[in-house]
């Protein structure tokens, strides 16, 4: 029977396909598919797990002291049982088999499978098992990471046919560790849905990024929704629907011609010059990730990269973090896929809901510290790590001798830090210089993503070539709204006065003194802030590729002459969404 759930629509577009989903662990799983050459040895990797909890669980049992709890041995019986019995692992090996899941996923989807077996038994004894079983596919997860690893790089390259026939698929998670969501990028997916997260969380940044439809926030998603079920996914309006009737089915299908055919028609301005009707030029940038998405981003007509995310060449790495070597190799092929037009390299931003593998969200949540949104997170993590740091301003400044390179700073603060941002960049070419590497001249810019940072931006200004306004955090921080939270996610509000107010003056200040301004937080690509922007005086956007023509499209309508005088009035407003919907629509000709 067709069930329907909401959640909050966070990529525009209707996906339609049949679900896979990632189980949430206790572990930190990899979840990504393998290649069929390698399914022996992801069953071999099942096995030897296995056997390696048969014999740990073996050895406990032997050695129970004479007067341990008989509770305790028996316990333990349960747990070998457990550990043999094949409906977990013979059927986890199904999983590798027929989906090509690597093992760890295949492991946490079978226990997932049973655990609503589990859930609905009546009998309160055998329903209580379902802990046992957690802690014994715990103990094989654990096993799993301390034996041979899989081939995660591998999921890269693979399309939906190696392994799960020919019908589109729509992952859903409780939630999708940024990781994850990296291994996915250029997989097979073509929608999203997770139980938690808000519009800018980051699944939901990478989603758009995709141009995957996405809804998060569906609450019960993932307990609902049944491996194989067919759903329809629209990033529109945030529903989500499980087994559709063929009517609605059709009625969904219709409307995905419909966005496929928009698409098509805005890809053709990609190459129109972005100028309003008053004769302003506006820059259009692109956000990426890695370095292999610089090519969509010129194919999408950006003039530069406005934000590089370099943070996800370290995330899903374990331990092994990229040297300088392989960082300025990255950086350097993104400066050359731009082929003369600017890159803006952010310096690692980890921490809060982008945490590197050694520090698990589990970890920062609840072991290291409180509230990772308000810790240990971007500049204030590299500044801690100063040897990481330099190594990466080195290859971020080798990488400038081969184009236009620019340094951006996340998370500015302190004055302090922007001096020790300064320090270490000299120390970086003072190194680079004794070395005999070159490099050319780079311009240095500050996010402006704290409201302090916002406020005192003439102090800041002086250090700084450019600043660029992340609105995501400074929303998260001017309303006290971690934006990863689905619980609060209601109160993310890029509407508030606040806010609105924030922007406008860091906008105003920088033109005031020539200096660069521009935002790169998801604002920018939100085609129903780009008048608003614009009368501010923005002129320069950054945004996931996919975005880029239909802020274009807004800008080619736009007259800025006329939208100027409207600013003052959305300033002062109580409500200045509906005061820019009323002033500025009545500016469109
Ligand atoms: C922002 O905060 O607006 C931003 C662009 O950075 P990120 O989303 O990566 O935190
Ligand atoms: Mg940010």
């Amino acid at each position: 029977m067709s069930i329907q759930f909401f959640g909050m629509p966070v990529s525009r577009g209707v996906a339609i396909g049949r679900a896979v989903l990632v189980a949430s662990s206790r572990v930190d799983v990899a979840h990504y598919f393998i290649a069929a050459e390698r399914v022996d040895d992801e069953i071999d990797r099942l096995r030897q797990a296995r056997d390696t909890v048969a014999t740990e669980l073996g050895t406990l049992q032997r050695d129970l002291p004479e007067d341990a709890p008989a509770e305790l041995s028996a316990l333990l019986d349960v747990h070998l049982m457990l550990v043999h019995d094949e409906t977990l692992t013979g059927a986890a090996k199904s999983w590798v088999i027929d989906r090509h899941y690597n093992a760890e996923w295949a492991l946490s989807a079978q226990l997932e499978v049973l655990a609503r077996q589990f859930d609905e038994m009546e009998d309160d004894y055998l329903r209580e098992r379902k802990a046992d079983l957690e802690q014994v596919v715990e103990r094989m997860l654990r096993a799993m990471s301390r034996g041979p690893a899989g081939p995660a790089e591998q999921s890269a390259t693979l399309s939906p046919r190696d392994f799960a026939g020919e019908d589109p698929l729509v992952l859903v998670a409780n939630d999708i560790a940024p990781a994850d969501m990296m291994r996915f990028k250029h997989s097979v997916f073509t929608g999203f849905i997770t139980d938690v997260g808000g519009r800018t969380s980051h699944t939901a940044i990478v989603a758009r990024s995709m141009d995957i439809p996405a809804v998060v926030g569906a609450r019960e998603a993932s307990r609902l929704v049944r491996p194989d079920d067919w759903i329809v996914v629209d990033g529109d309006a945030g529903i989500v629907i499980v087994d559709p009737s063929p009517i609605v089915l059709e009625e969904y299908r219709f409307r995905q011609r419909q966005s496929e055919l928009e698409r098509a028609r805005l890809h053709r301005l990609r190459h129109t010059p972005s100028v309003t009707l008053d004769g302003q030029h506006v820059e259009l940038l692109a956000n990426i990730e890695q370095p292999s998405d610089a090519a969509g981003a010129l194919e999408a007509g950006a003039v530069g990269v406005g934000l590089f995310r370099s943070e996800f060449l370290f995330m899903s790495r374990g331990d092994d973090l990229p040297g300088e070597e392989e960082q300025f190799e990255a950086y350097r092929d993104a400066v050359l896929a731009m082929r003369g037009l600017p890159v803006t390299i952010r310096t690692v931003d980890v921490g809060a809901d982008k945490p590197l593998e050694r520090m698990t969200v589990q970890e920062l949540r609840h072991e290291h510290v409180l509230n990772p949104a308000l810790g240990l997170r971007a500049i204030r993590w590299s500044l801690s790590e100063p040897g990481m740091f330099r190594q990466q301003l080195r290859a971020i400044l080798r990488a400038s001798a081969y184009g236009r390179v620019r340094i951006l700073i996340p998370m500015v603060a302190h004055l302090s830090e922007v001096k020790l941002t300064l320090e270490a960049l000299e120390r970086a070419r003072r190194q680079l210089d004794e070395a005999g590497h070159a490099y050319s001249q780079v311009d240095l810019g500050a996010m402006v993503e704290v409201p302090a940072a916002a406020l005192s931006l003439g102090q800041f200004l002086r250090y700084f070539d450019f600043v660029s306004i992340g609105t995501n955090d400074l929303i998260q921080y001017t309303l006290a709204i971690d934006r990863a939270d689905d619980a609060v996610s209601h109160l993310y509000d890029p509407w508030h006065p606040a806010v609105v107010g924030l922007i406008a003056g860091v906008i105003q200040r920088a033109n005031a003194v020539g200096k660069g301004v521009s935002v790169c937080g998801e604002m920018a690509g939100d085609p129903a802030f780009t008048e608003l922007l614009l009368a501010m005086g923005l002129r320069s956007f950054s945004m996931h590729p996919a975005q880029i023509s239909s802020i274009k499209q807004r800008i080619l309508r736009a007259d800025t002459r006329r939208l100027a005088p409207a600013l003052e009035r959305v300033l002062a407003a109580e409500n200045p969404q509906l005061e820019a919907t009323r002033a500025f629509t009545s500016t469109l000709p």
